[in-house]
Protein backbone atom coordinates (compact mmCIF):
# COMPACT_ATOMS: atom_id res chain seq x y z
CA UNK A 1 0.00 0.00 0.00
CA UNK A 2 1.04 3.28 -0.65
CA UNK A 3 -0.14 6.87 0.79
CA UNK A 4 -0.93 9.40 -2.15
CA UNK A 5 0.63 12.57 -0.72
CA UNK A 6 -1.63 15.07 1.11
CA UNK A 7 -4.43 13.11 -0.49
CA UNK A 8 -4.98 11.04 2.57
CA UNK A 9 -6.22 7.96 -0.43
CA UNK A 10 -4.56 4.32 -0.19
CA UNK A 11 -3.64 3.22 -3.29
CA UNK A 12 -2.45 -0.73 -3.86
CA UNK A 13 0.50 -0.69 -5.93
CA UNK A 14 0.86 -4.30 -6.98
CA UNK A 15 3.99 -5.60 -8.60
CA UNK A 16 2.76 -5.98 -12.64
CA UNK A 17 2.41 -2.33 -12.60
CA UNK A 18 4.68 -0.79 -15.12
CA UNK A 19 6.82 1.22 -14.33
CA UNK A 20 5.31 4.37 -16.51
CA UNK A 21 2.04 3.81 -14.24
CA UNK A 22 3.76 4.14 -11.18
CA UNK A 23 5.38 7.33 -12.45
CA UNK A 24 2.17 8.77 -14.09
CA UNK A 25 0.60 7.68 -10.58
CA UNK A 26 4.04 10.00 -8.59
CA UNK A 27 3.41 12.74 -11.37
CA UNK A 28 -0.67 13.36 -10.82
CA UNK A 29 -0.41 13.08 -6.59
CA UNK A 30 2.69 16.00 -6.97
CA UNK A 31 0.90 18.18 -9.06
CA UNK A 32 -0.93 19.82 -6.65
CA UNK A 33 2.25 20.58 -4.02
CA UNK A 34 4.19 21.10 -6.96
CA UNK A 35 2.01 24.16 -8.19
CA UNK A 36 2.45 25.59 -4.20
CA UNK A 37 5.83 25.29 -4.26
CA UNK A 38 6.69 26.73 -7.58
CA UNK A 39 7.97 24.14 -9.74
CA UNK A 40 6.37 25.31 -12.92
CA UNK A 41 8.01 27.60 -15.59
CA UNK A 42 6.60 29.33 -18.55
CA UNK A 43 9.07 29.33 -21.38
CA UNK A 44 7.82 31.79 -24.82
CA UNK A 45 7.90 30.69 -28.35
CA UNK A 46 7.74 33.48 -31.08
CA UNK A 47 5.40 33.26 -33.82
CA UNK A 48 6.87 35.14 -36.77
CA UNK A 49 4.43 37.13 -39.49
CA UNK A 50 5.79 35.40 -42.47
CA UNK A 51 5.35 39.00 -44.97
CA UNK A 52 7.38 41.18 -42.47
CA UNK A 53 9.11 38.53 -40.62
CA UNK A 54 7.98 40.59 -37.24
CA UNK A 55 7.59 38.82 -33.95
CA UNK A 56 3.85 39.03 -34.08
CA UNK A 57 3.06 36.73 -31.18
CA UNK A 58 4.88 34.64 -28.83
CA UNK A 59 3.03 31.44 -27.34
CA UNK A 60 3.07 30.70 -23.42
CA UNK A 61 4.57 27.18 -23.03
CA UNK A 62 4.87 25.81 -19.64
CA UNK A 63 7.47 23.20 -18.41
CA UNK A 64 7.61 21.36 -14.71
CA UNK A 65 10.75 21.67 -13.06
CA UNK A 66 10.62 18.59 -11.20
CA UNK A 67 13.43 17.74 -8.28
CA UNK A 68 13.54 14.01 -9.66
CA UNK A 69 12.75 13.80 -12.85
CA UNK A 70 14.33 17.14 -13.88
CA UNK A 71 12.70 19.13 -16.67
CA UNK A 72 9.16 17.68 -18.03
CA UNK A 73 7.23 18.88 -21.19
CA UNK A 74 3.72 19.47 -20.60
CA UNK A 75 2.54 16.19 -22.56
CA UNK A 76 4.15 14.31 -19.38
CA UNK A 77 1.69 16.28 -17.13
CA UNK A 78 -1.18 18.20 -18.83
CA UNK A 79 -3.42 15.11 -18.78
CA UNK A 80 -2.54 14.31 -15.68
CA UNK A 81 -3.76 17.75 -14.65
CA UNK A 82 -6.55 17.65 -16.68
CA UNK A 83 -7.70 14.06 -15.16
CA UNK A 84 -7.12 15.75 -11.92
CA UNK A 85 -8.73 18.65 -12.15
CA UNK A 86 -5.50 20.62 -11.33
CA UNK A 87 -5.35 22.53 -14.54
CA UNK A 88 -7.87 24.60 -13.44
CA UNK A 89 -5.25 26.12 -10.64
CA UNK A 90 -2.45 25.18 -13.02
CA UNK A 91 -3.86 27.23 -16.25
CA UNK A 92 -4.65 30.58 -13.47
CA UNK A 93 -1.41 30.52 -12.86
CA UNK A 94 0.25 30.04 -16.45
CA UNK A 95 -2.30 32.72 -17.74
CA UNK A 96 -1.57 35.31 -14.36
CA UNK A 97 2.15 34.57 -15.68
CA UNK A 98 2.36 34.97 -18.91
CA UNK A 99 -0.23 38.21 -19.27
CA UNK A 100 2.29 40.18 -16.40
CA UNK A 101 5.08 38.97 -18.76
CA UNK A 102 3.71 40.05 -21.77
CA UNK A 103 2.66 43.30 -20.13
CA UNK A 104 6.01 44.14 -20.35
CA UNK A 105 7.21 43.28 -23.61
CA UNK A 106 8.28 46.11 -25.80
CA UNK A 107 6.29 46.93 -29.29
CA UNK A 108 8.31 45.15 -32.13
CA UNK A 109 8.91 48.21 -34.90
CA UNK A 110 8.19 51.69 -35.14
CA UNK A 111 4.62 52.43 -35.33
CA UNK A 112 3.57 48.84 -34.35
CA UNK A 113 2.05 47.05 -30.81
CA UNK A 114 4.16 44.62 -28.84
CA UNK A 115 3.56 41.07 -29.50
CA UNK A 116 0.40 39.20 -28.41
CA UNK A 117 1.02 36.48 -25.89
CA UNK A 118 -1.14 33.03 -26.86
CA UNK A 119 -2.07 30.89 -23.86
CA UNK A 120 -3.12 27.36 -24.33
CA UNK A 121 -6.13 26.66 -22.66
CA UNK A 122 -7.15 22.78 -21.57
CA UNK A 123 -10.57 21.48 -22.40
CA UNK A 124 -11.92 21.75 -18.99
CA UNK A 125 -10.86 25.35 -18.55
CA UNK A 126 -13.04 26.29 -21.41
CA UNK A 127 -16.50 24.55 -19.44
CA UNK A 128 -14.92 27.09 -16.09
CA UNK A 129 -17.86 29.17 -15.49
CA UNK A 130 -15.00 31.38 -13.79
CA UNK A 131 -12.72 31.64 -16.72
CA UNK A 132 -14.29 35.03 -17.76
CA UNK A 133 -14.06 36.58 -14.68
CA UNK A 134 -10.71 35.28 -14.33
CA UNK A 135 -9.30 36.57 -17.45
CA UNK A 136 -11.31 39.79 -16.68
CA UNK A 137 -9.60 40.00 -13.41
CA UNK A 138 -6.00 39.13 -14.47
CA UNK A 139 -5.90 41.28 -17.59
CA UNK A 140 -7.07 44.18 -14.99
CA UNK A 141 -4.43 43.34 -12.66
CA UNK A 142 -1.76 42.94 -15.07
CA UNK A 143 -3.06 45.86 -17.70
CA UNK A 144 -2.58 43.79 -20.48
CA UNK A 145 -4.83 44.93 -23.78
CA UNK A 146 -7.59 42.43 -24.05
CA UNK A 147 -6.46 42.76 -28.07
CA UNK A 148 -2.98 41.79 -26.85
CA UNK A 149 -4.36 38.13 -25.42
CA UNK A 150 -5.04 35.40 -27.62
CA UNK A 151 -6.41 31.95 -26.06
CA UNK A 152 -5.80 29.27 -27.58
CA UNK A 153 -8.13 26.20 -27.64
CA UNK A 154 -8.18 22.96 -29.64
CA UNK A 155 -11.54 22.16 -31.32
CA UNK A 156 -12.34 19.20 -28.85
CA UNK A 157 -12.87 21.58 -26.58
CA UNK A 158 -15.84 22.48 -28.25
CA UNK A 159 -16.97 20.31 -30.93
CA UNK A 160 -19.87 18.19 -30.39
CA UNK A 161 -20.25 20.26 -26.78
CA UNK A 162 -23.57 22.29 -25.76
CA UNK A 163 -23.59 25.52 -25.90
CA UNK A 164 -21.71 26.60 -22.42
CA UNK A 165 -18.03 26.88 -23.78
CA UNK A 166 -19.09 28.23 -26.95
CA UNK A 167 -20.71 31.09 -25.25
CA UNK A 168 -17.60 31.57 -22.49
CA UNK A 169 -15.42 32.55 -25.77
CA UNK A 170 -18.23 34.45 -27.24
CA UNK A 171 -18.12 36.75 -24.01
CA UNK A 172 -13.75 36.92 -24.12
CA UNK A 173 -14.07 37.84 -27.64
CA UNK A 174 -16.48 40.66 -27.36
CA UNK A 175 -13.82 42.13 -24.52
CA UNK A 176 -11.09 41.84 -27.50
CA UNK A 177 -9.51 38.86 -26.33
CA UNK A 178 -8.53 36.86 -29.52
CA UNK A 179 -9.77 32.72 -30.09
CA UNK A 180 -7.16 30.46 -31.87
CA UNK A 181 -8.08 27.22 -32.72
CA UNK A 182 -4.96 24.74 -32.13
CA UNK A 183 -3.68 21.96 -33.89
CA UNK A 184 -6.38 22.50 -36.97
CA UNK A 185 -6.84 19.21 -38.45
CA UNK A 186 -5.85 17.02 -36.07
CA UNK A 187 -9.46 16.53 -34.23
CA UNK A 188 -13.07 16.31 -35.90
CA UNK A 189 -12.32 19.18 -38.18
CA UNK A 190 -15.56 19.78 -38.58
CA UNK A 191 -15.36 22.49 -41.40
CA UNK A 192 -19.34 23.61 -41.00
CA UNK A 193 -18.48 24.11 -37.41
CA UNK A 194 -15.72 26.28 -38.23
CA UNK A 195 -17.95 28.51 -39.15
CA UNK A 196 -20.04 29.18 -35.30
CA UNK A 197 -16.94 29.46 -33.64
CA UNK A 198 -16.17 33.00 -32.53
CA UNK A 199 -12.82 32.06 -33.44
CA UNK A 200 -10.00 34.86 -35.01
CA UNK A 201 -7.06 32.55 -35.87
CA UNK A 202 -6.55 29.03 -37.10
CA UNK A 203 -3.18 26.92 -36.29
CA UNK A 204 -2.28 24.63 -39.13
CA UNK A 205 -1.17 21.74 -37.22
CA UNK A 206 2.65 20.47 -37.60
CA UNK A 207 1.60 17.40 -39.05
CA UNK A 208 0.62 19.73 -42.16
CA UNK A 209 3.50 21.33 -42.03
CA UNK A 210 5.99 18.40 -41.95
CA UNK A 211 5.11 17.52 -45.29
CA UNK A 212 6.18 20.47 -46.87
CA UNK A 213 9.71 19.92 -46.04
CA UNK A 214 12.17 20.07 -49.00
CA UNK A 215 11.64 16.11 -50.72
CA UNK A 216 9.22 15.11 -48.94
CA UNK A 217 6.91 12.80 -50.26
CA UNK A 218 3.48 13.63 -49.10
CA UNK A 219 4.11 16.91 -49.87
CA UNK A 220 2.11 17.84 -52.67
CA UNK A 221 -1.08 16.40 -51.14
CA UNK A 222 -0.33 18.62 -47.58
CA UNK A 223 0.69 21.51 -49.87
CA UNK A 224 -3.46 21.24 -51.51
CA UNK A 225 -4.06 20.71 -47.79
CA UNK A 226 -2.70 23.55 -46.26
CA UNK A 227 -3.56 25.88 -49.26
CA UNK A 228 -7.26 24.78 -48.87
CA UNK A 229 -6.75 25.83 -45.43
CA UNK A 230 -5.88 28.82 -45.77
CA UNK A 231 -8.92 30.10 -48.25
CA UNK A 232 -11.31 28.62 -46.16
CA UNK A 233 -9.76 30.36 -42.98
CA UNK A 234 -9.65 33.91 -45.33
CA UNK A 235 -12.85 33.41 -46.44
CA UNK A 236 -14.06 33.14 -43.11
CA UNK A 237 -12.45 36.20 -42.33
CA UNK A 238 -9.37 34.27 -40.30
CA UNK A 239 -5.82 34.80 -40.35
CA UNK A 240 -3.60 31.52 -40.44
CA UNK A 241 -0.63 30.24 -38.49
CA UNK A 242 1.69 27.67 -39.05
CA UNK A 243 3.25 25.06 -36.60
CA UNK A 244 5.77 23.06 -36.24
CA UNK A 245 8.13 25.01 -39.11
CA UNK A 246 11.74 23.64 -39.18
CA UNK A 247 12.91 24.44 -42.24
CA UNK A 248 13.70 27.58 -44.78
CA UNK A 249 11.56 25.56 -47.43
CA UNK A 250 8.79 25.28 -45.70
CA UNK A 251 8.84 29.02 -44.13
CA UNK A 252 8.59 29.72 -48.27
CA UNK A 253 6.15 27.38 -49.44
CA UNK A 254 3.65 28.29 -46.21
CA UNK A 255 4.48 31.95 -47.02
CA UNK A 256 3.89 31.13 -50.47
CA UNK A 257 0.32 29.40 -49.87
CA UNK A 258 -0.97 32.50 -47.97
CA UNK A 259 -0.41 31.70 -44.63
CA UNK A 260 0.07 34.83 -42.62
CA UNK A 261 2.17 33.71 -39.75
CA UNK A 262 4.68 30.76 -38.31
CA UNK A 263 6.37 29.53 -35.45
CA UNK A 264 8.68 26.48 -34.81
CA UNK A 265 12.56 25.79 -34.44
CA UNK A 266 13.67 27.06 -37.61
CA UNK A 267 12.39 30.71 -36.76
CA UNK A 268 13.76 30.11 -32.93
CA UNK A 269 12.36 27.53 -30.22
CA UNK A 270 10.65 28.21 -26.76
CA UNK A 271 12.67 30.30 -24.25
CA UNK A 272 13.17 31.28 -20.91
CA UNK A 273 11.44 34.55 -20.31
CA UNK A 274 14.56 36.58 -19.50
CA UNK A 275 15.70 35.10 -23.20
CA UNK A 276 13.47 36.66 -24.90
CA UNK A 277 14.04 40.24 -25.29
CA UNK A 278 17.13 39.32 -27.34
CA UNK A 279 14.12 37.66 -29.80
CA UNK A 280 11.83 40.20 -29.49
CA UNK A 281 14.14 43.48 -30.47
CA UNK A 282 16.20 41.90 -33.81
CA UNK A 283 15.79 44.22 -36.93
CA UNK A 284 13.52 41.89 -39.29
CA UNK A 285 12.84 43.79 -42.51
CA UNK A 286 12.47 42.22 -45.60
CA UNK A 287 11.66 38.57 -45.96
CA UNK A 288 11.69 36.26 -42.37
CA UNK A 289 15.03 35.36 -41.14
CA UNK A 290 15.43 32.76 -38.68
CA UNK A 291 15.37 34.28 -35.32
CA UNK A 292 17.48 31.71 -33.18
CA UNK A 293 18.32 28.36 -34.04
CA UNK A 294 20.21 27.11 -32.47
CA UNK A 295 19.01 28.17 -28.76
CA UNK A 296 18.28 24.88 -26.24
CA UNK A 297 14.54 23.76 -26.64
CA UNK A 298 13.42 22.88 -23.17
P1 LIG B 1 0.94 23.20 -28.85
O1 LIG B 1 0.05 24.20 -28.22
O2 LIG B 1 0.56 22.72 -30.20
O3 LIG B 1 2.39 23.86 -28.80
C1 LIG B 1 3.37 23.67 -29.79
C2 LIG B 1 4.35 22.57 -29.39
O4 LIG B 1 5.24 22.32 -30.47
C3 LIG B 1 5.24 22.94 -28.21
O5 LIG B 1 5.55 21.73 -27.51
C4 LIG B 1 6.49 23.47 -28.91
O6 LIG B 1 7.65 23.44 -28.09
C5 LIG B 1 6.59 22.50 -30.06
N1 LIG B 1 7.32 23.03 -31.20
C6 LIG B 1 7.48 24.31 -31.58
N2 LIG B 1 8.17 24.42 -32.73
C7 LIG B 1 8.45 23.16 -33.11
C8 LIG B 1 9.15 22.61 -34.24
O7 LIG B 1 9.64 23.29 -35.12
N3 LIG B 1 9.24 21.25 -34.31
C9 LIG B 1 8.70 20.44 -33.34
N4 LIG B 1 8.83 19.13 -33.48
N5 LIG B 1 8.03 20.93 -32.25
C10 LIG B 1 7.91 22.27 -32.15
P2 LIG B 1 5.50 21.65 -25.93
O8 LIG B 1 6.01 22.91 -25.33
O9 LIG B 1 6.12 20.36 -25.53
O10 LIG B 1 3.95 21.60 -25.64
C11 LIG B 1 3.15 20.51 -26.04
C12 LIG B 1 1.69 20.79 -25.86
O11 LIG B 1 1.35 20.93 -24.48
C13 LIG B 1 1.23 22.09 -26.50
O12 LIG B 1 1.06 21.90 -27.89
C14 LIG B 1 -0.07 22.34 -25.76
O13 LIG B 1 -1.12 21.59 -26.32
C15 LIG B 1 0.25 21.80 -24.39
N6 LIG B 1 0.55 22.92 -23.48
C16 LIG B 1 1.70 23.62 -23.32
N7 LIG B 1 1.56 24.58 -22.38
C17 LIG B 1 0.29 24.48 -21.93
C18 LIG B 1 -0.48 25.20 -20.94
O14 LIG B 1 -0.03 26.14 -20.29
N8 LIG B 1 -1.78 24.78 -20.75
C19 LIG B 1 -2.33 23.75 -21.46
N9 LIG B 1 -3.60 23.41 -21.21
N10 LIG B 1 -1.64 23.07 -22.38
C20 LIG B 1 -0.35 23.43 -22.62
MG1 LIG C 1 -0.79 25.88 -28.61
MG1 LIG D 1 -0.54 23.75 -31.43
MG1 LIG E 1 0.51 21.05 -31.90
Amino acid sequence: WAKAEGKGRWALFDADRSASEITRYTLSAALPGALERGEFVVDYQPIVDLKTGAVSAVEALVRWRHPDFGLLKPDRFIGLAEETGVIVQLGRWVLEQSCAEAATWPPTGPGSAPPAVNVNLAVRQTHDPHLVAEVFKILADTGLPPQQLQLEITESAVIGTEDGSLDVLRELAKAGVRIAIDDFGTGYSNLAYLRQLPAHIVKIDASFTAGLRAGGTDGHVDEQIVGALVSLAHGLGMSVTAEGVEDEEQAARLAALGCDSAQGWYFARAVPANQLAGLLSLPVPGAPAPLERRRGER
